[in-house]
């Protein structure tokens, strides 16, 4: 069975954000691990990240996903781009520290440029960070992005690109977000859509290369490349593509993880129907 979750918030401390998921019956959560504001954060000791994973292991969390900064733009030609490879190779400290294997990351901005030079400079400062953490087994998923303005990541061609120039590590995979996939054009929304979209994704990148999904319906119509989340049923999606997914024996182990709005009856209202559209 996929392993249904919800990004959770870690104030209070990080541990927090585990009492949080059990509250809602998490079996994954996502985290930022630390204010994804800020370029800058108190550096986590040993200690701290220890006290994390045996409240973890204590718990009945099974999958914790890190996404990173929003700041973070390994496309970026100004200052930018420095900070942000600092900024990445500080998040896969911290994943390493807490016992967090993967880490959410967004393929950045073109900024005005055009989509293949931001794609390959993404590739080489990836290539470079990879190789300064080779000895950490942090993986990175590079997240599926609505296409609204200069932002990368719109299609599975330009993450084959990336991986292509990276010569297909092992660290380096894929994050699928439903509102984000269907906003930049891939319908899901029946079971031969849903197929014609997994072909494609393994065409591209390879269906193996999915370490995880973001669960968000979509405000916005199809190919409208406008990012805006809505409750799990209540858009533009509905329900048969989570009810798909959840019932795909492909995903068993793969998290799948609600971004849906805080209002109304929040993420307990989108785990019980995540729950009853899986069976249980
Ligand atoms: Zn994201
Ligand atoms: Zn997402």
């Amino acid at each position: 069975m996929s392993k249904i979750g919800a990004h959770v918030s870690i104030a209070g401390g990080l541990e927090k954000s585990i009492e949080r998921g059990e509250a809602l019956g998490c079996e994954a959560i996502q985290i930022f691990s630390k204010n994804q504001l800020q370029w800058r954060s108190a550096p986590l000791s040993q200690a701290r990240g220890e006290r994390f994973y045996r409240s973890w292991a204590a718990s009945s969390i099974e999958e914790i996903v890190v996404h990173a900064s929003y700041l973070i733009n390994l496309a970026a030609t100004d200052a930018t781009g420095p900070k942000s490879i600092a900024a990445l190779e500080d998040e896969i400290e911290r994943c390493d520290l807490l016992g967090i294997d993967d880490l959410v990351l967004h393929p950045g901005s073109s900024r005005g440029r055009s989509a293949e030079p931001a794609l390959d400079l993404v590739a080489e400062r990836l290539a470079s960070i990879l190789d300064r953490t080779s000895h950490k087994r942090v993986r990175i998923l590079l997240e599926t992005m609505a296409g609204q303005g200069d932002l990368l990541g719109r299609d599975f061609k330009q993450f084959r690109r990336i991986l292509d120039t990276l010569d297909w590590p092992s660290r380096v995979g894929i994050c699928m977000d439903t509102c984000h996939m269907f906003a930049a054009g891939f319908d899901m929304r029946t079971e031969a859509a849903y197929q014609r979209l997994l072909d494609q994704v393994d065409d591209t990148v390879g269906l193996d290369r999915v370490g995880c999904w973001h669960f968000n319906d979509s405000f916005h119509d199809m190919g409208r490349g406008l990012d805006r989340h809505a409750h799990i049923g209540e858009g533009t999606l509905g329900f048969a593509p989570f009810s798909f997914i959840l019932n795909d024996p492909l995903w068993e182990h793969t998290p799948c993880i609600l971004e849906t709005p805080q209002n109304a009856s929040g993420h307990a209202g989108n785990m019980a129907i995540l729950r009853k559209l899986r069976g249980g």
